[in-house]
C-alpha cells in the first residue's frame, strides 16, 4: 500500500510513523519544515518563552519568600529567543530522524490536486512531479487569520503569533487583539517580561472553553500582573502612531476608544491552510476551506483522508491532529477506529496553567444531565502551596446516579499534566468511587484530583464539604 502524508507536522509525521509501523510505504511531502505549526512557530516556540517567563516570575514573585534573593535579575530576550530556537531545532531534527527510522520517504515541495486522488508536486527549483499513490492524508495544518482591519496590514507593527516569536527586541508596550489562547499565553510571557500588556476582545468573555470558575482565577492573576483588559471591544481600526501603532475600538458604550503600543499582536483564530490544495480539483467538499471528514477521517473522496487543524469542526490542537493522524493511518491499513473526542484535553498555558477535559457543567446542563460536582482548592494542597503559594482549584464533573467522571476542570501549577488522569477516568469510564480507592503519592499536586473526587462525595478531608 503506497500512501503519501501531506505535511509534516504533528498530523501528518505522527500519521505517517504509524502508517510505516504498520507495513505501508510512505511518502511525506512537506514545502517548508518538518514539525510543523506546532514544532517551529507554535506550542513548542510559546512554552518555551512562557518557561523563561515563569522563572522570571517565580524569583520575583516568590523569591525573597522562598530564601531565594536574586538580584539583578533581567531579561536576555535575544537568548530567550535564541534558547526556543534551539529547542525548536533539536524536536524538528527528532522527527526527521524519526521517520528515518521509519523507512517514510520525504519530498520537500508543495503538492496540490489535479484531479480526483491525483496531486503534483512542485519541487523547490520548479519541476514537478506526480504524485504516486493509493491513498491520501492531507495534514496541512492552519495558518493565522488577518482579520479585514483597515490599517493594519499596511502597519509593519502589527505582528501574528510568527512574527511575535521571533522578535528581536523586547517591545515596551503591547496591544493584543483577541483574547483567545494564543493572544493570552503570549501577554503572560510579554508581560513577565516587562511588556506593558493591553488586551482587546470583542466577546464579553475570554477563554470560552474554560469552565467559569477557571477563567475567574486565570484572569485575576493575569490582572495582577499588570495586564489591563478591554472586553465588549472590537477593533474598528489601526492607524499608524509614532510610537508603534494605534488601535481603535469601540467601547461597551459605542464610544472610540484607543490604545497606542510599540506592537499589536494579532490573534484573532486560525484558518485551514488548504489555499493551495486546489481541493476544488480534487473534489474534495470543504467550508471555506476546512475539509469535511467523517469519524474515520476519511473525506468525501474515498482514499482521501485528511487530519488536524485543516478539519473543520474540531480543536485545533496538536495532540487532536496526531490522534486523528493514527486513526487515518488505521483505517487505511484495514484497521476500523473511530476519532473520539471525549477524552481530547485543552490545555491553556496562562498563569496559572489551566486543562480541561470532558464535560463542563453548562454543557450538563444543555444536555440534560444530572450531575454532581467535586471542587478541591490548590490551597490546601501541600504541594501547590509550595509551587505557587496554592493558586488554583480542580473541579471535577461526575453522574449523579453511578458517580462516573464526565469533566476534570484543573487550574493551578502543573495542570496541564494532571488533567491526564481526568482523561484516562473519561476513557476508562471510572467513577468516583474507583478514583478515591486509588491511592495518589503524597507530597503530590495529583492529591487534589482525589480530594475533588472525595468532596463530590461530601467526604473530603483537607477541606470543607
Ligand atoms: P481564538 O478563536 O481562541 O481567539 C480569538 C479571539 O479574538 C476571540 O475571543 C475573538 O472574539 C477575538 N476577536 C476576533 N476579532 C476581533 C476583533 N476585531 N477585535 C477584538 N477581538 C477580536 O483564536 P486564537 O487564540 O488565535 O487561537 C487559534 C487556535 O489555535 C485555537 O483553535 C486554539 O485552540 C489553538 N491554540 C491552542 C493552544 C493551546 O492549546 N495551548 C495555543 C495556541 C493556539
Amino acid at each position: 500500500m503506497k500512501i503519501a502524508v501531506i505535511g509534516g507536522g504533528p498530523g501528518g509525521y505522527v500519521a505517517a510513523i504509524r502508517a510505516a509501523q504498520l507495513g505501508a510505504d510512505v511518502t511525506l511531502v512537506e514545502k517548508e519544515h518538518l514539525g510543523g505549526t506546532c514544532l517551529n512557530i507554535g506550542c513548542i516556540p510559546t512554552k518555551c518563552l512562557l518557561h523563561s517567563a515563569e522563572l522570571v516570575e517565580d524569583i520575583k514573585n516568590q523569591g525573597a519568600d522562598i530564601g531565594v534573593k536574586v538580584t539583578g535579575v533581567e531579561i536576555d530576550f535575544p537568548q530567550v529567543i535564541a534558547h526556543k530556537n534551539a529547542i525548536s531545532q533539536k524536536l524538528t531534527g527528532g522527527v526527521a530522524a524519526l521517520l528515518k527510522m521509519n523507512k517514510v520517504k520525504k519530498i520537500d515541495g508543495e503538492a496540490r490536486f489535479v484531479g480526483p486522488r491525483k496531486m503534483k508536486i512542485t519541487k523547490p527549483d520548479g519541476s514537478t512531479e506526480d504524485l504516486a499513490a493509493d491513498k491520501i492524508i492531507l495534514a496541512t495544518g492552519s495558518v493565522n487569520a488577518t482579520p479585514p482591519i483597515p490599517g493594519l496590514k499596511e502597519n509593519p507593527n502589527c505582528i501574528d503569533s510568527t512574527g511575535a516569536l521571533s522578535l528581536e527586541a523586547l517591545p515596551k508596550s503591547m496591544v493584543v487583539i483577541g483574547a483567545g489562547v494564543i493572544g493570552l499565553e503570549l501577554a503572560c510571557a510579554y508581560a513577565a517580561f516587562g511588556t506593558k500588556i493591553t488586551v482587546v476582545e470583542a466577546l464579553d468573555h475570554m477563554l470560552p472553553m474554560l469552565d467559569g470558575d477557571l477563567t475567574k482565577i486565570g484572569v485575576a492573576h493575569m490582572k495582577k500582573m499588570g495586564m489591563d483588559f478591554h472586553l465588549e471591544c472590537p477593533v474598528q481600526s489601526v492607524e499608524p502612531s509614532p510610537v508603534g501603532a494605534k488601535v481603535v475600538c469601540k467601547d461597551k458604550s459605542g464610544q472610540t476608544i484607543s490604545f497606542e503600543a510599540e506592537k499589536v499582536l494579532v490573534a484573532v483564530g486560525r484558518r485551514a491552510n488548504t489555499a493551495s490544495l486546489n481541493l476544488e480539483a480534487g473534489g474534495i467538499k470543504n467550508d471555506r476551506g476546512r475539509i469535511i471528514v467523517t469519524d474515520r477521517m476519511e473525506t468525501n473522496v474515498s482514499g482521501v483522508y485528511a487530519i488536524g487543524d485543516c478539519v473543520l469542526g474540531k480543536a485545533q490542537l496538536a495532540h487532536t491532529a496526531s490522534a486523528m493522524g493514527e486513526v487515518a493511518a488505521e483505517n487505511i491499513m484495514g484497521m476500523d477506529v473511530l476519532y473520539d473526542e471525549s477524552t481530547n484535553p485543552t490545555c491553556v498555558y496562562i498563569e496559572p496553567e489551566a486543562a480541561s477535559v470532558g464535560l463542563t457543567e453548562e454543557q450538563c446542563k444543555a444536555k440534560g444531565i444530572e450531575y454532581k460536582v467535586g471542587k478541591f482548592p490548590m490551597s490546601a494542597n501541600g504541594k501547590a502551596l509550595i509551587i505557587n503559594g496554592g493558586e488554583g482549584l480542580v473541579k471535577i464533573i461526575a453522574g449523579k446516579k453511578y458517580g462516573e467522571v464526565l469533566g476534570m476542570h484543573i487550574i493551578g501549577p502543573r495542570a496541564t499534566d494532571l488533567i491526564a488522569e481526568g482523561a484516562l477516568a473519561i476513557r476508562l469510564e471510572a467513577t468516583l468511587d474507583e478514583l478515591i480507592s486509588t491511592i495518589h503519592s503524597h507530597p503530590t499536586v495529583t492529591e487534589t484530583m482525589r480530594e475533588a473526587a472525595l468532596n463530590a462525595e461530601k467526604r473530603a478531608i483537607h477541606t470543607k464539604n
